[in-house]
């Protein structure tokens, strides 16, 4: 029976993997600590692990996953900037969700934005409170403005039509245009120096890659429009937070709106209700009060959680019993 060391295991994946798993008979252990070099020694034993956005394949990792005999990876995102591809072989095989549901994402993006821009936070604690005043709630309308998308895949394309919906006036810049996506949805490509100087939102939906990481940092910024949104739902380390700060601050940045941050991985999806958070970026960014986080809750949907866990199982049976995956990372 294949054996499966799940790591970064919650609650609620053990409820929906457990409900696949029906069909699939796989032996589980659930680990609820990360996978990276520490804790890759549990993996002995097992041929398969089951990884999330936060496990940290590196190379040490690596080398102790190969003497433990695993044969594969099952990413259970779509994302792989975690696991350092180079130094796999035929040994060990990658395999990813690449597509659970773009949707998910991109209306959280869009939730973000509006619960920013309408103060949607500052209005429920108001209301909680019996405060009915309208006083610093001001938001503007998306419609008619530019919205600016950085990579237009699938999450990208989802974002662009609800921008479509909205009315904004959508620019996109993507390193592969996808010219027929151009035709049917209502944007337009332009260069990544347009999207700095004539957007009102900027919407970051590309890869983490070598080339891109802190694409978003002082002097791009410094292109900006004055007050300009930011949304990251993609991966924290696109934005440099130190500039991000600074910008924020001088009042550059009128909005920001964060589903990923670049030091998440010690911090989001953990309880530190009770703790003391020693990250003053971090800190600091959440005691201003025209920035919202989530914490890398944006694929939390039940369709998109059944949706990896199907595809998660399938992609390990087809390793498995052929060899082969349409879904492996090369
Ligand atoms: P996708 O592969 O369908 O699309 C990515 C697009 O980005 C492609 O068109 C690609 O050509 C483009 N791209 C690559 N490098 C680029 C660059 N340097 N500049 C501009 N464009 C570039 O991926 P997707 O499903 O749309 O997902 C996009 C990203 O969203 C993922 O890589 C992941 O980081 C993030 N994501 C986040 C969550 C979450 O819960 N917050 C969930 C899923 C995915």
């Amino acid at each position: 029976m294949i054996k499966i060391a799940f790591f970064s295991a919650k609650d609620y994946d053990k409820e929906v993997f457990d409900k696949y798993n029906q069909q699939y008979k796989f032996n589980i252990t659930y680990f609820s600590c990360k996978l990276n070099s520490e804790t890759a020694p549990l993996a002995n034993g097992y041929d398969v692990v089951c990884i999330f956005v936060n496990d940290m394949i590196d190379e040490k990792t690596i080398k102790i996953l190969k003497k433990c005999k695993v044969k594969l990876i099952a990413l259970r995102c779509a994302g792989f900037n975690n696991v350092d591809i180079k130094h796999m072989d035929e040994h060990i095989k990658v395999v990813r969700v690449p597509e659970y549901s773009p949707y998910s994402v991109a209306e959280h993006a869009v939730a973000l934005l509006l619960t920013v821009d309408r103060k949607i936070y500052k209005a429920y604690q108001r209301t909680k409170k019996y405060n009915f005043t309208l006083n610093g709630l001001l938001g503007f309308d998306i419609h008619g403005k530019t919205v600016g998308v950085i990579g237009t895949g699938k999450i990208g394309k989802c974002f662009i039509k609800i921008m479509n919906g909205f009315g904004a006036n959508v620019i996109a810049y993507d390193i592969f245009e996808d010219k027929e996506a151009e035709k049917t949805l209502n944007f337009e490509y332009v260069t990544l120096d347009d999207i700095y100087e004539k957007s009102d939102v900027i919407s970051l939906h590309c890869p983490l890659t070598e080339e891109n990481e802190k694409m978003i940092n002082y002097d791009t910024m410094s292109k900006m429009k004055d007050g300009v949104y930011i949304i990251n739902t993609s991966r924290g380390k696109l934005i440099d937070t130190d500039s991000l700060i600074e910008r924020l601050e001088e009042g550059k940045i009128g909005g920001l709106c964060l589903d990923v941050y670049e030091e998440e991985s010690e911090i989001f999806s953990n309880d530190l209700s009770n703790s003391y958070i020693r990250d003053k970026d971090l800190l600091t960014l959440l005691s201003m009060p025209n920035v919202v986080i989530t914490s890398h809750q944006a694929f939390f949907t039940k369709e998109a959680l059944n949706k990896i866990a199907s595809d998660t199982f399938k992609n390990i049976q087809d390793v498995i019993l052929t060899g082969k995956c349409k879904n492996e990372v090369k």
